[in-house]
């Protein structure tokens, strides 16, 4: 069941969208050659609490981080780790999220650390165009299958793969909401948008092939190919006016 959100929730649901959106530009503006992931997985629980809000994802299905961290050929669900020291030249996936008043935030976005490959750089480029993208298409009229198909036609027409198993999803009360927004679809197709759905707009996309490959920890994706993965997010809620972001600290709350 799709869970449709009142305009006062949606309001709610913005104090959630803007911590999250904070913590993730903080978080990000860290990112640098010889941080470790635990160390920015630390600074992100830290500043979730410091405004009383409670880290989305730690504890989630076990899940022990406030942030995922995936670099290069991971894709998502990377575990933070003492172990993983970011260098120069890799990409970084951070996703996070924060729970305020009882409402989810959730949101990602890549980094370069230091100077990146022009792929590299390209891949990024890509991948934020195919969120604002599927944002801009989350709008009363559409349907799911309309995002789906914005978000991969910029990625294929660039030739990149659109990652299958790992989508988008509803947001709420509960991370995990009804219905999942997959990154890939036909135009007209789906379940039709209608004012109150609030959706996580997530478009994972490889440099290479789109396969991906599970790894033992139960979490990691990476990709089958081991070439570069990138991941940008956002919360969205569709109104009678369009896509409104809500994991979004001020300004920019719409796709364009
Ligand atoms: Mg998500």
């Amino acid at each position: 069941m799709i869970i449709r959100k009142s305009p006062a929730e949606i309001e709610a649901m913005k104090e959630a969208g803007r911590l999250s959106a904070k913590v993730l530009r903080e978080v990000g503006a860290h990112v640098r050659p010889g941080v470790s992931t635990l160390e920015l997985d630390e600074l992100a629980e830290k500043l979730i609490r410091a405004e009383g809000g409670v880290p989305a994802f730690k504890g989630y299905g076990g899940f022990p981080g406030s942030i995922c961290a995936s670099v290069n050929e991971q894709i998502v669900h990377g575990i933070p780790s003492a172990d993983v020291v970011l260098r120069d030249g890799d990409i970084i996936s951070i996703d996070t999220g924060a729970i305020v008043e009882g409402w989810v935030g959730d949101n990602a976005w890549t980094y370069a650390v230091g100077k990146i490959s022009p792929e590299k750089r390209r891949l990024l480029e890509v991948t934020e165009r195919c969120m604002w993208a599927g944002v801009d298409a989350a709008r009363p009229g559409n349907r799911l299958g309309d995002i789906g198909h914005a978000v991969q036609a910029i990625a294929e027409e660039a030739s990149f793969g659109v990652v299958r198993e790992y989508v988008g999803h509803g947001i709420g009360r509960a991370m995990h909401e009804e219905p999942n927004v997959p990154n890939y679809g036909r135009k007209h197709t789906g379940v039709r948008l209608e004012p109150g759905m609030v959706l996580a707009i997530e478009p994972m996309i490889n440099a290479g092939t789109y396969k991906t490959r599970a790894m033992p920890d139960g979490w990691l994706v990476v990709t089958r190919d081991g070439r570069p993965s990138a991941h940008f997010e956002k919360t969205v809620a569709v109104t009678e006016d369009g896509p409104v972001v809500l994991t979004c600290e001020e300004g920019r709350r719409r796709p364009v």
